[in-house]
């Protein structure tokens, strides 16, 4: 093991990489990681990065947002295949349809988007900044795209405003189900319980705490109890447990895995870092227009 991350190291220095990852990569991949987080802060980190080359151990629209705001940089995914099932869950034609429908009409796209429906949206926002953005949106009439989950979670924050939604949710998240959420309460009855917006309405509803995978982490750090129901993928726990000691971190029985962000190895970031396969690459016009939703989200969000 250590072997290969003096490997990677000593590639990482050669190139002047820099690697980031995702809170929901394997905990070695974390590791080997120069910043770790979720997506806002990696998209603040591949904006600000003075690397040439930007190793991103997550999923596409992750490495495609820092390929927008670093067109002059290679940046590399390990594994290439890595893709969030929600970033394809709304359509342009949709977007159209809204914009057609109502005449002041705000298009928000969850930076779990593709590119092609950033390029098409007002302004981006992520789970830590979603609300910071939404309130500097005038607009009366939000569509919230495509993560029904995090947009019903804002809308009641916002009742001067009508959201409207499509039918977009993340699998991991969505699916954690209430009885086991019901069965980890009654079992440590001291536990608070940090729940991810992207969970169902019913899962939040039994949270005392609702918030991006930064604020859960900040949230058991600050929070003076010693068992936490933690309600989101369980990449997070290695953090959890390396910030928090002595403090205990339960997650449903099912645990909530992300495939895609699973299929990140050490392995793989060796392997892109030496042979550089199939970088990033995003069509200029396109990228352009994605690049001002993004932009706009830091003005707006940071
Ligand atoms: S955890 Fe959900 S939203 Fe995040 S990458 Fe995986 S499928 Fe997409």
């Amino acid at each position: 093991m250590s072997c290969i991350v003096d490997e990677i190291r000593r590639e990482k220095e050669k190139q002047n990489a820099v690697i980031l990852a995702h809170l929901y990569v394997d905990g070695e991949v974390q590791e080997i990681a120069d910043y770790c987080g979720d997506s806002y802060y990696l998209s603040q980190m591949a904006q600000k990065t003075d690397a040439d080359v930007i190793v991103f151990c997550g999923v596409e629209f992750m490495a495609e947002s820092a390929k927008i705001l670093n067109p002059e940089k290679t940046v590399l995914m390990p594994a290439r295949d890595a893709d969030c099932p929600m970033a394809h869950m709304a359509t342009i034609e949709q977007i159209k349809k809204f914009r057609e429908e109502y005449d002041d009409l705000a298009v928000v796209c969850y930076i779990n988007s593709t590119t092609e429906i950033k390029a098409y949206s007002d302004v981006a926002v992520t789970s830590s900044n979603a609300k910071k953005v939404v309130s500097n949106i005038p607009n009366k009439h939000i569509l919230f795209i495509p993560d029904q989950n995090l947009g019903g979670h804002l809308a009641p924050m916002f009742p001067d405003k009508e959201f409207h939604f499509v039918d977009g949710y993340c699998h991991v998240h969505n699916f954690i189900d209430p009885k086991q959420v019901e069965a980890l309460k009654a079992e440590h009855p001291m536990a608070k319980v940090a729940a991810h917006p992207e969970c169902a309405p019913e899962v939040r509803a039994m949270a005392d705490y609702i918030g991006s995978t930064t604020g859960i982490l900040k949230y058991a750090q600050e929070t003076d109890a010693e068992e936490f129901i933690i309600l989101t993928e369980v990449g997070v726990a290695h953090r959890l447990h390396l910030d928090n000691e002595g403090k205990r971190f339960f997650f449903p029985e099912t645990r909530p895995v992300c495939p895609n962000m699973k299929k990140v190895t050490l392995e793989k970031v060796l392997r892109v870092l030496k042979e550089h396969n199939d970088p990033i690459e995003v069509a200029p016009d396109i990228a352009e227009r994605a690049k001002e939703c993004l932009v706009r989200m830091h003005q707006w969000g940071g």
